[in-house]
């Protein structure tokens, strides 16, 4: 039998891992954690250990770990075919049904889908769909895309330079230069003196329009969002923000690209983001819960103003060249359907937004007193807590003390998995949508003893 020791063994000699220090961890200075099992909110380690999953993997397993009827429809799929390509027009019967569902739970408008297995590739497939469409209209300058800062899009060459957190770019030659970034609205930081979360949406919604002035319009083809910001810190939107930044959007004929691959699913207590803030896209990326990462899928999700220059183009171009082996994959699309069918028998997004809403409370009503805490936020299943130097001057840490990696540290000490967002010293929330009052009760007693812990080394 392999030793776990071993096991971690071969691992630091055979594997690059993702976001982890290369040399560190082939010397064996970083740590190699063997994950075993998972069940419900919890995952086992192969040291024995349990952890309370507050991050749902990288929030992704929205239905929770070990549901067997999930594995058991990719078993059942996989006896009966376990893979067929989707090109030229063939398909299965689990595909099939996905995609109807998908486009009847989707925002008014929807007309199709496209397969690819990750948020990565849907966003890249959704650039090309721009960029396809102005070519099939005529309109060929019309073709960079604005993003924002702290926006995460994913790791790929156009998703990563869409992506507005710079260490995705250093030393890998982006961003693209068809890619801008506007500001992040995040009206803790942003907003100036006095200013309303509406007036600051307001003025967000200025500099946008400003940049597309000054690039031209006739060169600017769409802006990519997440309905909540994500990666870049778990920011919902101030208010009015999706209206004032669509009304600039329509005046220029500029698409929307809403990156629904964390909000979608019921993450944020409606089937989409877009629903819950009143958003008209015209591409939709999803990935994460639609399959809970039981097997890789995203979707770019397609509107009717893009589908229809699509379909008539096809007469001037012929096939619509561009897919991937794995496009619509069976066993992906019986996990996906399994997985919609728990979202809506156990009626998810309405958890994430009662539970959710309960976290929050309990984290602000524990923590708000500790004067290193700037801000609680979040909706749905999404909470954060932001840490700060100083909160009536809200200076941040030195970005060498590490804080936000320090109470994350603390807390996996006690059994808990919360995330360090990678930007700013942010502790993040994001678990399964069937977490209860009581898992609830226990991620915020450890997150106020890991919190504890940090600010008495912090106020030695
Ligand atoms: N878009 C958003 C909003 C994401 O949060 C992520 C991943 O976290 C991605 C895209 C990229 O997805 P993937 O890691 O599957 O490529």
């Amino acid at each position: 039998m392999t030793t776990l020791a071993q096991l971690q063994s071969m691992d630091r000699a055979t594997v690059l891992h993702p976001f982890t220090h290369a040399k560190d961890y082939a010397s064996g200075a970083a740590e190699c954690f063997v994950v075993e099992s998972g069940a419900g909110v919890r995952i086992k380690g192969a040291d024995g250990s349990e952890l309370i999953d507050a991050f749902g993997g990288l929030y992704c397993v929205n239905v929770g770990y070990g549901r067997s009827e999930v594995a058991d429809a990719i078993a059942a799929q996989a006896h009966k075919l376990a893979y067929y390509h989707s090109y030229a027009g063939h398909t299965t019967e689990a595909l099939a049904r996905l995609s109807m569902r998908l486009i009847e739970m989707a925002p008014a408008g929807m007309a199709k889908v496209f397969y690819g297995l990750s948020g990565s590739d849907a966003n890249e497939t959704n650039a090309k769909l721009v960029w396809y469409y102005n070519n099939l209209r005529g309109l060929p300058r019309k073709k960079k895309i604005i993003s924002r800062e702290r926006g995460y899009h994913g790791c790929s060459v156009i998703s990563g330079s869409m992506t507005g957190l710079s260490f995705y770019h250093q030393h890998m030659d982006l961003p693209l230069p068809i890619i801008r970034h506007v500001g992040v609205p995040h009206h803790y930081w942003g907003a100036q003196p006095g200013e309303s979360e509406r007036e600051f949406s307001k003025r967000r919604a200025r500099e946008l329009e400003a940049l597309i002035l000054a690039e031209g319009p006739e060169t600017v083809a769409a802006f990519i969002a997440e309905p909540v910001l994500g990666t870049g810190g778990l920011i919902p939107p101030p208010e009015d923000y999706w209206q004032e930044i669509q009304s600039v959007l329509q005046r220029y004929d500029v698409l929307l690209i809403a990156d629904e691959v964390v909000c979608g699913f019921g993450r944020i207590g409606t089937r989409f983001g877009s629903e819950r803030y009143g958003m008209k896209p015209d591409l939709i990326t999803a990935a994460k819960g639609l399959t809970s990462a039981y097997v890789p899928m995203s979707a770019s999700i397609i509107g009717e103003r893009i589908w229809n220059v699509v379909r008539d183009g096809a007469e001037q171009v012929g096939a619509f060249s561009h897919g991937y082996t794995y496009s619509g994959h069976p066993l992906a699309a019986a996990a996906a359907n399994a997985c919609l069918d728990i979202l809506e028998r156990e009626k998810l997004a309405d958890n994430a937004e009662r539970v959710g809403s309960y976290l929050r409370e309990q984290l602000f009503s524990e923590l708000s007193s500790n004067d290193f805490v700037g801000e609680v936020r979040g909706v749905g299943m999404l909470a954060a807590v932001e840490f700060v130097a100083d909160r009536d001057t809200k200076r941040r840490f030195d970005p060498a003390l590490k804080v936000g990696a320090r109470v994350s540290a603390a807390a996996r000490k006690r059994g808990l998995i919360a995330r360090a967002m990678p930007h700013g010293d942010i502790l993040g929330f994001a678990p399964p949508l069937i977490l209860t009052q009581a898992d609830a009760d226990q991620i915020v007693a450890i997150t106020c003893d890991a919190v504890e812990e940090v600010t008495q080394q912090l106020k030695r």
